[in-house]
């Protein structure tokens, strides 16, 4: 390994191994549970242990690409989207500097090889949905990498939307096979789907349980869970979800607050918090509120919705799973935000949330853009909504804890105005 990658591969183990010890030492009563979590992220992130080895690993750009088809053909989808600075670094040498730094990370991670997966790869999925992923995947391709494009259309309400992606997807599961080694069969594909399914639903049960007064879970660790499905082992990623939520379940009988009764109740839009670049949702945590419900796509967005299967034969089966990538999906990229508006004010009310933080990053034109229109149909409703840019970076921190600090107090006095 040259010189120059050592040093990369250090500083990013020494980031991840920082935001670890944060999230596990830096808040009192962490779930027991949590514990595999850590001990995961540790293992992947700080020690570079890779995980699937002896198994066709399939790298995927975003959450648009679907995770059932690679798992029936033998494959391990991996999300390749990174969170670290010290890779946004890296591929910052090589996009412009008003990139996003999602963007960045992630192709930092291929040019520098930090994460144990891009040694892995058999192929590298990247549907074609922000202008920035799609650009970056050619850099990609030209490291030596074999890319995928699997086109996505950017609008997703007319028939036609819905029938070209369909036709991409069902290209999709012919070639899939070339880079897996092993054919799509109804009898797999059926398997893949109910797997995926058994972990939708301990999430789901996760979303739930945060909705619970007081809440039993810190965002930062609901944050930590969403993030190891990028690329645990399915298996035990949904056993270890079920234990800690027989945890949290008998938390909330119990009234168990994992915050002050009294924290204000936050939900957290726009860029995705990807580890380790967790600074936002922390510091919304230390200063004094609780992150109870997301709308991001390395969350929520990523695990809510089931696929809706009518006839169960082979070609049925991929296009419900092109309907399910598709129509429910909220990313900013489409050309309207209507789902998206209203997906939040439903989270905003089944979690009973006070205020609502947007992160857009730096470069992210999309999300800068939509902002507008999601503050006002949310302030429409009396939620307080606090919009940040931000980065990577650590340099930050300071001006951001300020703001949200002040953010905090008005929520909580304006609860204190409401209930004198
Ligand atoms: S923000 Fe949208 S385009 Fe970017 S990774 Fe998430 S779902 Fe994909
Ligand atoms: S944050 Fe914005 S620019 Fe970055 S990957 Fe997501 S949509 Fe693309």
């Amino acid at each position: 390994m040259s010189r120059t990658r050592e040093i990369i591969h250090k500083r990013h183990g020494m980031e991840s191994k920082e935001t670890l010890r944060k999230l596990v030492h830096e808040f009192p009563d962490n779930p027991a549970g949590m514990d595999y979590f850590y001990a995961l992220f540790e293992r992947a992130y700080c020690d570079g242990e890779p995980l699937h080895e002896g198994r066709p690993v399939v790298g995927t750009l975003c959450v648009q690409a679907p995770d059932e088809l690679v798992r029936a053909c033998g494959g391990v989808p991996v999300r390749l989207c990174n969170g670290a600075y010290a890779l946004d670094q890296v591929g910052a040498e090589h996009l412009p500097a008003r990139s996003c730094p999602l963007v960045r990370a992630t192709l930092g991670a291929f040019e520098s090889r930090a994460v144990a997966p891009m040694d892995q790869l058999s192929l590298v999925i990247n549907p074609t949905t922000c202008d920035q992923k799609k650009k970056a995947a050619e850099h990609i391709a030209s490291l030596g990498y074999e890319v995928y494009s699997l086109e996505f259309p950017p609008v997703k309400h007319s028939e036609q939307a819905r029938e070209y992606w369909r036709s991409s997807v069902r290209r999709f599961a012919h070639s899939l096979p070339r880079y897996t080694g092993r054919k799509l069969t109804r009898r797999r594909l059926r398997r893949a789907l109910h797997e995926v399914d058994r972990a939708q639903a301990e999430y789901r049960r996760l979303q739930r349980l945060r909705q619970a007064r007081p809440t039993p879970l810190f965002g930062k660790d609901a944050f930590l869970v969403t993030g190891a499905y990028f690329f645990d082992d399915l298996g035990r990623w949904t056993e270890a979800l079920r234990a800690l939520n027989d945890e949290l379940e008998q938390r909330v009988a119990d009234g168990f607050a994992a915050a002050q009764s009294r924290a204000p109740r936050i939900l957290f839009t726009g860029s995705p918090p990807i580890f380790p670049n967790l600074k936002l949702p922390m510091l919304i945590e230390q200063s004094g509120a609780i992150v109870v419900a997301d709308e991001v796509c390395s969350a929520n967005r990523m695990l809510h919705d089931r696929v809706a299967v009518d006839e169960w034969f082979l070609y049925d089966m991929v296009d419900a799973i092109a309907d399910r990538y598709l129509k429910p999906c909220t990313c900013p990229i489409f050309d309207t935000s209507e789902d998206r508006r209203r997906r939040l004010l439903e989270l905003a009310r089944s979690h009973h949330v006070d205020g609502v933080v947007y992160q857009a990053f730096a470069g992210c034109q999309v999300y800068e853009m939509e902002h507008r229109a999601i503050a006002q149909a949310l302030q429409a409703e009396q939620l307080p909504v606090m919009y940040i840019e931000t980065d990577y970076s650590p340099d930050d921190m300071g001006q951001l804890s300020t703001r949200v600090e002040a953010f905090v107090e008005s929520l909580k006095a304006k609860r204190r105005r409401r209930t004198a």
